[in-house]
């Protein structure tokens, strides 16, 4: 059983011939994908051999080996033109290294139509690369697991996106519009968290006037928000 994690993220991957799981580790969202019929084949790449020989072991204990295939290589650069891919998958890294995969990986994405992406953090900066190169963010969720609040993000590409504001790259367009109880509780929490980093930067010796500006800035935005 996929944790709630790996289980919002499945089920935003459209029904294609072909996904690839970037960073796949374990190659748990193929396997689920395949068995259930969503997905008829799949490529699960790995940066580092130990996580790919995980990703191996899990794949045959399932027999899907001919079916999942397995690479080694960094972010698409994986991918060849003939395997067709229709849809990435790139979950659990951070957003910065996810925008630099999807910068890194322009030619193999010109066939690819559809990312469902789940960065841990810096989730903005996705936000910003997809606008930026013609894909349109048409679903987002937002998932507590554990202690963790994460944010799952589904993009098409479309010849016309409309550029998005700076308040839907920093909160999400879709989430914005639905503002959840989970969305509300992340957002209440880094309130705290900028108002606690306010006060301190307030009763330092030399106060960072840049820095407060910052601070009080996203202070005004999370609050205009949460209203
Ligand atoms: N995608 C799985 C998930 O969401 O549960 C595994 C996440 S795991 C925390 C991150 C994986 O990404 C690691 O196994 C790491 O080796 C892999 N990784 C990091 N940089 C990568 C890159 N440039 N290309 C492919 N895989 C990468």
């Amino acid at each position: 059983k996929l944790s709630r994690r790996l289980q919002v993220i499945a089920d935003l991957i459209p029904k294609v011939s072909c996904a690839a799981d970037i960073g796949s580790d374990h190659a748990y969202i193929p396997i689920h994908l395949v068995q259930n019929q969503q997905i008829s084949t799949a490529i699960a790449t790995e940066v580092a051999v130990g996580p790919l020989t995980v990703s191996q072991k899990d794949i045959q204990a399932a027999q899907l080996q001919d079916v999942i295939a397995t690479r080694l290589g960094d972010g698409l650069g994986a991918l060849a033109p003939t395997d067709r891919v229709q849809a990435a998958v790139i979950a659990g890294m951070g957003g910065q290294l996810i925008s630099q995969i999807l910068e890194r990986g322009q030619k193999q994405l010109r066939s690819i139509e559809c990312l469902v992406l789940e960065p841990n953090n810096d989730e903005p900066q996705v936000r910003r690369w997809l606008n930026q190169h013609h894909f349109a963010i048409l679903e987002e969720e937002i998932v507590q697991d554990g202690h963790h609040i994460y944010e799952v993000i589904k993009a098409q590409k479309q010849s016309n996106v409309a550029k998005l504001t700076p308040m839907q790259i920093l909160f999400g367009p879709i989430l914005l519009q639905q503002k959840s109880a989970i969305f509300q509780k992340k957002w209440q929490h880094k309130l705290k968290q900028y108002q606690m980093m306010y006060n301190n930067l307030q009763q330092a010796k030399k106060p960072d006037c840049h820095k407060m500006h910052g601070v009080r800035q996203q202070i005004q935005q999370i609050e205009e928000i949460l209203q």
